[in-house]
């Protein structure tokens, strides 16, 4: 198993590193994500007690003083994304950034002897989006929390930046594949993410939407939490292409999806 980061960018004082293979077995790969800027740090996505204990923490703190984390940008509210919100909370100084819908939710994830025997406040450690993003310095860098809702979540967010031009699109974009390299072939990429879009995301209108935006953004790279990223101009084009005009979600709901079991 392949423990070191992937880099997707560096250029001395900016770097953005990819945790690709700390998920094994049955559980779905995923991909974590630490953005570096000046000695302050963002980790996206953490996941859950699988990546936690111990691989994530143990490869964060080869690159950076752990406990100096400076933000965990939280995509949505799903296990795969926070669920090890309370390890976080407890061994790092970081505050924990999220929609404001799951503001409220998230503390849930952590245990109530926290904040008696730790002193620690969860909510005062959480920092809510509003429903249209909003920009937020780490370093001497500006980063881009970007709606993404009802992508698949209804307070969905994804981190765009400016300096790598990378967009960290979470689940939009995610393929059910073993490892985290660039697409080369769209077609041959497609069906690996086919089902999982038709299912999880909401409908075409939030697909549309969201890719009329990105068409506007000056992107090198669009890097899914599972699977492989989209890092030329032709790939991304065809992934906005196709997502542009895919049925999904309530799209393909009948009557027949809302009956009472045999
Ligand atoms: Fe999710």
């Amino acid at each position: 198993m392949r423990l070191d980061p992937i880099v997707l960018f560096d250029n001395g004082s900016h770097k953005c590193l990819c945790f690709d293979s700390l998920v094994t077995g049955d559980e779905v790969q995923s991909n974590q994500f630490l953005i570096i800027d000046h000695d302050e740090y963002l980790l996206f996505d953490p996941g859950g007690d699988l990546t936690y204990t111990p691989p994530l923490s143990l490869e964060l703190s080869r690159c950076i003083p752990l406990q100096d984390l400076t933000y965990i940008f939280a995509s949505h509210q799903d296990p795969d994304i926070i669920a090890a919100l309370d390890k976080w909370l407890l061994h790092t100084r970081a505050q924990v950034i999220c929609s404001k819908l799951w503001a409220r939710f998230l503390p849930h994830l952590t245990a109530g002897y926290l904040s008696i025997s730790h002193n620690l406040s969860v909510f005062e450690r959480i920092i809510p989006l509003p429903d249209r993003g909003q920009s937020f310095r780490l370093g001497r860098c500006t980063l881009m929390a970007v709606p993404a809702h009802f992508l698949h979540s209804v307070g969905n967010f994804q981190l765009y930046d400016p300096v790598s031009r990378i967009l960290f699109s979470d689940d939009m974009g995610a393929s059910l594949v073993d490892d985290a390299a660039p697409v080369e072939n769209f077609e041959a990429h497609m069906p690996s993410m086919e089902c999982f879009h038709r299912r999880y995301m909401a409908c075409n209108k939030a697909c549309r939407l969201w890719a009329g935006m990105v068409r506007e953004m000056n992107i090198a790279m669009i890097v899914p939490q599972h699977g492989r990223p989209f890092a030329s101009p032709p790939v991304i084009k065809a992934f906005l292409d196709w997502i542009e005009t895919l049925e999904c979600g309530i799209d393909l709901m009948t009557q027949e999806d809302y009956r009472l079991p045999a």
